[in-house]
């Protein structure tokens, strides 16, 4: 055998070292590195900055839109109101699908509660 040939060989079945690859620093949102701990996840600093900011602007517009609805006095503004705070919820469960935290309950919880609550107002408005 080829004492070159054989040499190639063995580099080839040799098991790389070195230090493993980090499992935990990739940013869940963009898939970059550099990822920071934070409430909402493992994510990068621009990422961070950006879905905190996002999630603040719809988390006011859902308590906006609750308060709104009560002082609401027709069905067919009420279920205006719904539509736009379901909106806001179904824009953040992107995120939960991400494992990035951003409501407390978590928006999917949060769609079947306000979900249930607006076909319940839609059956009453067909009333
Ligand atoms: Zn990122």
């Amino acid at each position: 055998m080829d004492p070159e040939d054989r040499s190639r060989r063995s580099r080839l079945g040799a098991t790389r070292d070195g230090p493993a690859p980090p499992t935990t620093s990739r940013c869940l949102h963009c898939g970059r590195g550099e990822a920071v701990r934070s409430p909402t996840g493992a994510l990068c600093p621009g990422c961070e900055r950006a879905i905190a900011a996002e999630v603040q602007e719809r988390v006011w517009i859902i308590q906006e839109s609750l308060r709104t609805l009560k002082e609401e006095p027709g069905v067919p503004g009420m279920l205006r109101e719904w539509d736009l705070i379901l909106a806001q919820v179904e824009a953040l469960q992107q995120y939960e699908a991400r494992a990035i935290l951003t409501t407390c309950p978590p928006p999917s919880t949060l769609l079947r509660d306000f979900q249930a609550q607006r076909d319940v107002l839609a059956r009453l408005g067909w009333a």
